[in-house]
């Protein structure tokens, strides 16, 4: 089972307030955190993209502004969150410059992910980061994010996250093991090492929210867990509680796998070519139908035509010449810029519409061949 951590390319790895914030002091607790910061410039130096979700802002913050123990109503926290943020970041940033890493801090609101422009721009960003070798550390904009607009925890934060980056590996630390078909303390519970569906059964095991600092707890590791596989990302909830718990995983450590019956990539098309409804139109010359038959990106020289009109992240259908359907993508232009760089060479885009978008007009990631090609 190591291996599935050891061969992952790019992994999320989600922290809980209760393993990086000390309950007593309400401070970082550094020393564990350089023991994790060590395992992650190992993964690093093995070529992984690295990105992190990071909990603690609230438990950081409150004792600073002098909120009581307990339970805090809904705007205390969100006033914790923005102290806290601050001592969370720096943290971060402090710990992972001792690896000459830069650490890049993303807050993020539930329409970022969710609202396909948002996730695009998100998504770019993230990558973006990613290829210049900074590790975002991300965390829900809790001060300005309102009950309806929330993610609410970082479990299932961290699995859109995973899903809206293409990841392979979400890793939740946690202050458990793994998944109990009961709690763990009632007699005849059994620990289970592998999870291939989240059944109701298996939703059964997660019980009643727990964990104490923390917003999560079993139920919304499941929930993440039904995120991730249907991205075809797969998950590993494991105990955060030891010094270098990445290693830890990689060295056979007890911990529960949940995998996704489709490749990230796989889940990425056929979410693109299912359940969207194209909304406009890209006729493309012959060259450019060849170009994505051999698994190309779709530029702009190749397009003859744009018909509809739609917006950056919609999906438009890709016909050719004769007006058949042959790909399905996600566009990286506005039907009006679209128009304007059709027949235009990457490098003429700027000077047409004033600013520089992508090359592409529809990226390769983000195109699905709907005739049966590859
Ligand atoms: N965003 C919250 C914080 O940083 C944590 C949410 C969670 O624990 O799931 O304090």
């Amino acid at each position: 089972m190591k291996q599935r951590l050891q061969s992952a390319k790019r992994i999320v790895v989600k922290i809980g307030s209760a393993l990086l914030v000390d309950a007593k002091t309400g401070e970082v607790k550094a020393q564990w955190l350089s023991t994790l910061i060590d395992d992650l410039a190992k993964a690093k130096a093995r070529g992984v993209d690295i990105i992190i979700v990071s909990s603690g802002a609230i438990a950081l913050g409150r004792r600073s502004l002098g909120l009581p123990k307990g339970k805090l109503r809904l705007e205390e926290s969100q006033a914790a969150a923005a102290v806290g943020q601050i001592a969370l970041a720096q943290a971060w940033s402090e710990a992972l410059r001792t690896k000459k890493i830069v650490a890049a801090q993303v807050l993020v609101t539930l329409t970022d992910t969710e609202e396909r422009r948002r996730h695009l721009n998100a998504r770019a960003t993230l990558t973006t980061l990613l290829a210049q070798g900074a590790i975002p550390v991300i965390n829900e904009n809790d001060t300005v994010a309102t009950s309806e607009i929330r993610y609410g925890d970082n479990d299932r934060l961290a699995a859109r996250v995973a899903s809206m980056m293409s990841a392979d590996c979400l890793v939740l630390l946690s202050d458990i093991d793994g998944l109990y078909s009961a709690p763990p303390d009632k007699a005849g519970s059994t620990f289970i090492p592998q999870v291939d569906e989240i059944t109701p059964e298996i939703e059964a095991m997660a019980g009643k929210p727990v964990s104490g600092v923390g917003s999560g707890g079993m139920i919304t590791k499941i929930e993440a867990g039904k995120i991730a596989l249907g991205a075809g990302c797969n998950m590993v909830i494991a105990s955060g509680h030891e010094p270098h718990p990445l290693e830890r995983i990689l060295k056979g450590e007890r911990c529960t796998w949940f995998m996704a019956p489709l490749s990230a990539l796989q889940s990425r098309k056929r979410w693109i070519a299912g359940t969207l409804q194209p909304v406009g139109r890209l006729t493309v010359d012959d060259g450019a139908r060849g170009a994505l038959g051999k698994g190309k990106s779709l530029l702009p020289a190749g397009v003859k035509k744009v018909s509809g009109t739609f917006a950056r992240g919609d999906t438009v259908s890709v016909v050719d010449l004769e007006g058949v359907e042959i790909a399905r993508g996600l566009v990286a232009y506005d039907s009006g810029d679209a128009a304007r760089i059709a027949g235009l060479k990457s490098a003429d885009i700027e000077q047409t519409i004033g600013y520089r978008g992508r090359d592409e007009i529809i990226h390769r990631d983000d195109l699905v061949m709907t005739n049966g090609e590859r």
